[in-house]
């Protein structure tokens, strides 16, 4: 049975009022809830034993390190990566796949095809673009149906010895859409090329075991994960890792600098230039503690039937559209009431307290794709309810009649 109430009482947020009523937070996908827990990891850190790490000789420091390095192997087992070297610090997902397209500047050319699927966010767009700028390579795209699914014959007719790179999310923030990476790596592997998989929005749903996926890279978010922002991780093999120059010079990177030359850091402080999110890094730790504690697989079991029945109940709102009803979904609901502007149903709703994402959710390809101006995008977590459900259907019944 799974405890709602009790997990519920983790999250002060969760008992606050919106606009006089009683929050219903479904903006999941933007950024999740901060547990008590975490919250608590936090106030320790700065109230007990702030300091900065690696460096210092005194308590203080050393203690900031070991609970630094302690999130960096907790954050290793959750992914099952093969070492803690291979787990890469990073402000967030955007972060880390910079650092990866900047790496790779080296090894394109002319002519080197770099893949990436047709409903990316922004930040697994650009960066790849910019990599084409520089280098001469072409961006092609993975073609997706009106299912919000990924078709693969383009991808699969396409991989050829040119193919260098795949960058793809494993779950779609847009449309919530699972895709199928397995299959994805196993054919560019075949191919000889790499590929980043962009985990900020299935982490929270589903544990990647990254040695089973065999992903090149891995990038996750800890705001998504309960845990706070400005602070995520790069996965990367250590072979990779090995052969990427440095992203930023600085202190924390170097193993000796004279001003002939500098030689760099082994892994993973080649990549973790000048003091880190420290505080930031121990409470994403102390995140997945409180998300193990539930279960990852309690967690998406719940979730699932979260979907299923508030996905059942909107659609009996007439004119109301659901777009992205792929067979593997994690728990968003992107919908538009037709003829209705997004945004003006996301104004209804915070006025009656429900905190939902409207617009392109900087994934403007997949609007284009629908040939609409953005949608209504509801998420869920774990820690939401029926009633809260409930709730979100009669507020865009009640939406749908002010405005239509
Ligand atoms: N990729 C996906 C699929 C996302 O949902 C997000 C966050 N909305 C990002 C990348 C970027 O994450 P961040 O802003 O934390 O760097």
């Amino acid at each position: 049975m799974f405890d709602v109430a009790r997990i519920r009482n983790d999250f002060p947020i969760l008992s606050r009022q919106v606009n006089g009523e009683p929050l219903v937070y479904l903006d999941n996908a933007a950024t999740s809830q901060t547990p008590r827990q975490v919250i608590d990891a936090i106030t320790d850190y700065y109230s007990r034993y702030n300091a900065n790490i690696h460096r210092g000789v005194h308590t203080l420091s050393q203690e900031a390190t070991d609970a630094y390095e302690q999130a960096r192997i907790k954050i290793q087992k959750h992914f099952n990566a093969a070492h803690p070297h291979e787990i890469i610090m990073t402000s967030g997902t955007t972060h880390g796949i910079n650092l990866v397209a900047q790496g790779f500047t080296g090894f394109l050319q002319q002519g080197d095809e770099v893949w990436v699927s047709a409903m990316e966010h922004h930040s697994n767009i650009v960066p790849w673009q910019m990599l084409c700028e520089r280098t001469g390579a072409r961006l092609r795209v993975i073609p997706m149906n009106k299912n919000g699914e990924l078709e693969l014959d383009t991808f699969r007719e396409g991989l050829s010895d040119k193919t260098r790179l795949v960058f793809v999310n494993h779950v779609s923030n847009a449309l919530g859409t699972v895709n199928p990476i397995e299959e994805i790596i196993s054919l560019a592997h075949d191919a000889g090329a790499a590929v980043l998989v962009d985990g900020a929005q299935a982490a929270p749903h589903i544990r990647a075991d990254l040695q089973a996926l065999d992903a090149d890279f891995y990038t996750v978010s800890a705001h998504k994960l309960c845990g706070p922002t400005g602070v995520g991780a790069l996965y990367g093999k250590e072979s990779w890792l090995e052969k990427l120059p440095p992203y930023q010079g600085g202190g924390e990177m170097i193993e000796e600098v004279t001003f002939e030359k500098t030689t760099y850091a082994g892994l993973p402080h080649k990549f973790e230039a000048g003091t880190p999110n420290i505080c930031g890094g121990i409470a994403f730790g102390a995140a997945l503690d409180y998300l193990n504690g539930i279960g990852m697989k309690a967690i998406a079991e719940y979730e699932a039937e979260l979907l299923a029945y508030a996905t059942k109940n909107l659609k009996t709102i007439p004119g109301l559209k659901i777009y992205g009803e792929a067979a593997r979904k994690t728990s968003v609901i992107s919908f538009n009431l037709e003829g209705i502007h997004p945004y003006d149903v996301g104004t209804i709703l915070d006025k009656l307290g429900i905190a939902v994402r409207t617009g392109h959710h900087c994934a403007q390809p997949v609007m284009d794709f629908y040939g609409i101006p953005g949608t209504v995008r509801a998420s869920f977590s774990f820690y939401n309810t029926r009633e809260e459900a409930d709730r979100l259907v009669a507020a865009v019944e009640k939406a749908r009649q002010m405005l239509a």
